[in-house]
């Protein structure tokens, strides 16, 4: 069947990564392909900025690309060709303890494993198979619920991704491999005792020795810049300063594909959806919230462990237990004195980040949806536990709470970075339970953001299942599997 001609056949609201991704499989396909973004910068999670001083480059929201890097869709553009340089720390990720220890992450499976001792062989049998199936498994885990392309595989992923991250450290009798694997599962922004938050710590540990956690030289707005460019070049076209509240602003077109979440979703287009999908998408569930700092630094972080100053990501959280206790009080809508701290050392591995000898660090904590609490003494006590003389370092520093992240990124309601709640009930589900997580009730009306599988992160896979979804529904148009 012909289409009538519209003023474009794909429009896409929100340029963040899984918007972008959308745009451009969209566009690939000989479509003309309109992207619209409501601030006066494309990107979304990807933008970077002088928040501090001059000279010091640093990253709003994301920082560390291990899913981008390994992102399925992603691989397959010419990024690189469009400035894009990832620069990998020999070091993804550091765990300091108390005692001066730490775990640490490298791109070794077998030197990452001998570090845990006694738990060295529990570490290779839990990662190993991750590792080996991941290359078959990748597009399955990162998509919505379907019949996967090797099942076998895929079982052997789901039987250990589908447990809680309390249940799967019992593996482990020591702190330092229990320690690692908390931090990797704090991730998930949840209770460890949830179900499936091993998935996001196995997922994330495996990249460390697939690929590796990189920063992209220049601040991860040159992701979106590349993945803009790239668009561009194939005919797409982008305007910014363009915030969509109503579809009657939205030229003709056969498909709109929002990378925005359900709250502001059934704003704009709630009148045209079927009573049963708005009163899904009304008890769509966000998550807990961050709150983020920045700092220009006039030394590296003074941490005690060597290992962990060499670190491009750094868990702070000592034990297993401590992460735990915090992350459930956090959950009960409390502010733990000791939460769980992301930390990113990106001018280590990124000179161009900050002045000769100076350098930037980005930390965040979880805290309660829509928290206005200022966390800064407490992240900064957090820092200084593990590297002592950290404070003398600063020499200026930038916060967002929930309302100011979600100022910036009206997609972070209440501070939840996710698009809302990852957990077992939204996982496959998102934003509600359909046979296409990412067709509306209504003709041509698409969602494409993290509210749908596989959720947060970086990596651009809702995006491109979505302009899938509606590639082949509405232009008959089927997209080879990656
Ligand atoms: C502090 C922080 C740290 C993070 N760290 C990492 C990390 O290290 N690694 C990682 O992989 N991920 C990280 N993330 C998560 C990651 O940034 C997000 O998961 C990702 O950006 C989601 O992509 P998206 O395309 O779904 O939405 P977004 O990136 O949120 O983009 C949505 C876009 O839509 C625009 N928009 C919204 N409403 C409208 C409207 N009505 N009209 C027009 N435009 C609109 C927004 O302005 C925005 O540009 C972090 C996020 C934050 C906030």
């Amino acid at each position: 069947m012909k289409l009538e001609k519209r003023d474009y056949d794909a429009i896409i609201v929100g340029s963040g990564p899984n918007g972008l991704a959308a745009a451009i499989l969209m566009q690939q396909q000989g479509l003309s392909v309109l992207l619209l973004e409501g601030k006066n910068e494309i990107g979304g999670g990807l933008r970077s900025a002088e928040l501090t001083l001059p000279g010091y480059l640093h990253d709003i929201c994301s920082a560390i690309h291990p899913l981008a890097a390994a992102s399925p869709f992603f691989e397959t553009l010419p990024l690189a060709q469009h400035g894009l340089q990832y620069l990998y720390p020999q070091i993804a990720a550091a765990h300091p303890f108390d005692d001066g220890s730490a775990a640490i992450l490298t791109q070794s499976i077998e030197k990452t494993a001998r570090q845990f001792g006694v738990d060295e062989q529990a570490y290779l049998k839990l990662i190993k198979p991750v590792v080996k199936n991941w290359p078959l498994i990748a597009t399955d885990a990162l998509g919505p619920l379907s019949f996967p392309k090797h099942p076998l595989a895929m079982a052997q992923f789901g039987l250990k991704a589908l447990t809680s991250a309390s249940f799967l450290q019992k593996r482990f009798k020591d702190k330092t491999a229990k320690g690692l694997f908390a931090g990797m599962a704090a991730h998930g922004i949840q209770p460890l005792t949830n179900i499936a938050t091993s998935a996001i710590a196995l997922v994330l540990t495996a990249q460390g020795h697939l690929k590796g956690w990189p920063v992209p030289r220049g601040g991860s707005k040159q992701i979106a810049a590349a993945l803009a460019s790239y668009f561009i070049s194939i005919g797409g076209k982008i305007e910014t300063d363009f915030y969509v509240e109503s579809l009657s602003q939205l030229p003709s077109t056969h498909a709109v594909l929002f990378d925005i979440t359900p709250k502001q979703l059934l704003k704009i287009a709630g009148h045209k959806f079927s009573s049963l999908y708005k009163w899904q998408l009304e008890r769509y569930r966000y998550g807990m919230g961050v709150f983020k700092i920045d700092w220009a630094l006039d030394a590296p972080i003074p941490f005690k462990n060597e290992s962990v100053k060499q670190a491009g990501t750094v868990h702070i959280g000592n034990t297993f237990e401590e992460i735990a206790t915090g992350e459930q009080q956090i959950w009960e809508g409390k502010h733990p004195d000791k939460p769980f701290v992301l930390l990113a050392q990106q001018s280590q591995i990124d000179p161009s980040r900050a002045p000769a000898g100076k350098h930037t660090a980005w930390a965040y904590c979880h805290v309660p949806n829509g928290s206005e609490k200022d966390m800064t003494a407490v992240i900064e006590q957090q820092v200084g536990r593990f590297a002592p003389g950290f404070r003398d370092t600063i020499l200026a520093k930038h916060t967002f709470n929930t309302a100011q992240l979600e100022e910036h990124n009206p997609n972070y309601i209440g501070g939840d970075i996710n698009g809302g709640v990852i957990d077992i009930g939204q996982l496959f589900t998102r934003p509600v339970l359909r046979l296409s997580p990412y067709k509306t009730s209504a003709k041509g009306l698409y969602i494409c953001s993290s509210s749908t599988p596989p959720g947060g992160g970086v990596h651009g896979m809702c995006g491109y299942h979505a302009a899938k979804k509606a590639l082949s529904g509405i232009f008959n148009i089927q997209v080879k599997p990656l």
